[in-house]
C-alpha cells in the first residue's frame, strides 16, 4: 500500500534528486527536474518531479502556494516544448493505489511521438 501523505525519504526519485542514482537528465530548473522513464512506454516518456518533497500530486497541491503550483506546471509546458512534441502529447499523473502510482514521490509522464491509443491501456 503506497503511502500518499508521508513522505519516504529513501524513494527512487529522491535518491535520484539527491544525485545517489543516475538519471538521463533532459531539463532542471530551481523547482523542477526531468529526466527518460527508465522503462519508457513511448518514444517519448519523460518524468518530471517538483524538487519539493510532494509524495503525490494531492501532498503536492495541499502543501504548497498558488505561485509553487504555477511554476511546477510552466515548466511542465516548458519541458514539452523542449521536446519538440508538435503532434501532441499525453500527461499522465498516476496518484495513489487505485491510481496505479509506483512512486510515492510526485510525477508527471509525458508521453509522445507516437499515436497513443485509449485512455487507459
Ligand atoms: P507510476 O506508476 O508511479 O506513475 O510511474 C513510475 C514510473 O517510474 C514508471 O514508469 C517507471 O518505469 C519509472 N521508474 C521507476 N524507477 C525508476 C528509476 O530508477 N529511474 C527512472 N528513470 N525511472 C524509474
Amino acid at each position: 500500500m503506497i503511502d500518499i501523505y508521508k513522505y519516504d525519504d529513501n524513494n527512487v526519485f529522491a535518491k535520484i534528486l539527491r544525485n545517489q542514482i543516475p538519471c538521463k537528465k533532459v531539463y532542471e530548473d530551481k523547482i523542477c527536474l526531468a529526466f527518460e522513464d527508465i522503462n519508457p512506454k513511448a518514444p517519448v516518456h519523460v518524468l518530471v518531479i517538483p524538487k519539493i518533497k510532494a509524495c503525490s500530486f494531492n501532498d503536492f497541491i495541499d502543501k504548497s502556494d498558488e505561485n509553487s503550483i504555477a511554476l511546477f506546471f510552466k515548466s511542465i509546458r516548458k519541458i514539452t516544448k523542449l521536446l519538440n512534441l508538435e503532434k501532441g502529447y499525453r500527461l499522465i499523473c498516476n496518484v495513489g493505489n487505485d491510481g496505479g502510482q509506483e512512486v510515492p514521490h510526485l510525477h508527471f509522464h509525458i508521453l509522445g511521438k507516437k499515436r497513443l491509443s485509449g485512455l487507459i491501456p
